[in-house]
């Protein structure tokens, strides 16, 4: 493998298959893949390619929206925060863009426009208590958006559910039944992310809006992808640089936060904090080698973990050393961090090459 440092190996095949599981699990809506933060990550443009199954897409800055469009994309493209100016404004109707209109300024930059036409998106709140209008303003939003020029097609409203992610709790059903009360019969609806893809079928409606589940991720506090039959997408690995011996009772790393009680081999791996793997993750964190599950021992730097060889004597440097993938889930590793999936593949650091099977990374 490439011996300079950490390498996040995509694997395409695992997108569709994961956007075949959003479509068996709602099989009536349409679904908008999210692209944003790069793709989780991933690589927006590779990943928009390989969803071409995917009814449309969203980002979360302008400037996602356009190398989308330069590259040439051409389905439908959400820019989730809306546009702010009138300039912007321009730019997304060159751009093709659908909007997202979410407070009062941005429907009247709408109502002030000339000539270009969009899809809307109107943004309702029902509780995440982030943007939106609120649900009982609904219908007066709609019936000024309905008879505002530059609107295209049908009006659709979009919730996002707050606590999805957790079955047991009733605010899902609440959120849902507010922005259906609301809803006239002449809008289309989109409610659910992931999570209520997976857990909450009346949120299905008209149009889902898949995250972390197309990149083979549990939206869940306490399972993994392959619970719910999707194959993760990304294996994040690195080079073992070094292998040596350490004696009795020396310490490790910055800190000298991990000491041998024994001599012991250990090994160094090039990939650090710097490429996204989280410096929080404490000693004990797992890696595999060649199959053989293997301790982080010291601190996380920046650019180097080092690794509790007694387990994997065997290695060598080259060897590769698994950070995360399919038989390794980020889930587990993200628990170990205090943190989430989602943050961990969305931070997958910008020097660390994304590997799309050619092998010419
Ligand atoms: C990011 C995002 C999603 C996708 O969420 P996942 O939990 O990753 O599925 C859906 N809707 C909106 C508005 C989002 O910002």
């Amino acid at each position: 493998m490439h011996r300079g440092g950490a390498v996040a190996r995509i694997d395409l095949s695992a997108l569709a298959h994961n956007l075949q599981q959003v479509r068996r699990r709602a099989p009536r809506a349409r679904v908008m893949a999210m692209v944003k933060a790069d793709a989780y990550g991933h690589g927006a443009l590779q990943c928009a390619r390989a969803l071409d199954g995917a009814d449309a897409f969203a980002v979360a800055r302008f400037s996602e929206a356009r190398a989308l469009r330069e590259a040439g994309i051409g389905k439908r493209l959400l820019l989730l925060p809306g546009v702010f100016s009138a300039e912007e404004l321009d730019q997304a109707a060159q751009l093709n863009l659908d909007l997202a209109v979410h407070q009062e300024q941005q429907l009247e930059l709408l109502e002030q426009t000339p000539g270009a036409r969009f899809d809307i998106w109107l943004k309702i709140n029902t509780g995440m208590n982030r943007l939106g209008f609120a649900a009982s303003e609904a219908a007066a939003i709609c019936k000024r958006l309905q008879s505002c020029t530059a609107l295209r097609g049908r009006l659709k409203l979009m919730t996002h559910l707050s606590d999805a992610d957790d079955p047991a709790n009733s605010k899902s059903s609440t959120q849902i039944q507010s922005l259906l009360d609301h809803a006239g019969d002449c809008v289309e609806v989109s409610i659910a992310n992931s999570a209520g893809i997976l857990a909450w079928p009346a949120a299905h409606r008209d149009w889902v809006r898949p995250g972390i589940m197309l990149y083979g991720v549990s939206p869940f506090a306490d399972d993994c992808g392959s619970d719910h039959d999707l194959r993760p997408v990304m294996s994040f690995s690195a080079p073992l640089l070094d292998v040596r011996t350490l004696p009795k009772g020396a310490a490790v790393g910055y800190g000298s936060t991990w000491t041998a009680p024994e001599d012991m081999p250990i090994g160094a791996a090039a990939a650090g904090y710097a490429d996204g793997y989280p410096r929080h993750l404490p000693s004990g964190t797992p890696v595999l080698i060649n199959g053989h599950r293997v301790a982080l021992i010291g601190r996380v730097s920046m650019d180097t973990i080092v690794l509790d060889l007694r387990n994997c004597a065997a290695a060598q440097a080259g060897d590769e050393v698994l950070l995360w993938g399919p038989q390794l889930p980020v889930e587990d590793i993200a628990r170990k961090a205090g943190s989430i999936g989602y943050e961990l593949l969305s931070r997958m650091g910008p020097r660390v090459p994304r590997d799309y099977g050619s092998g010419d990374y």
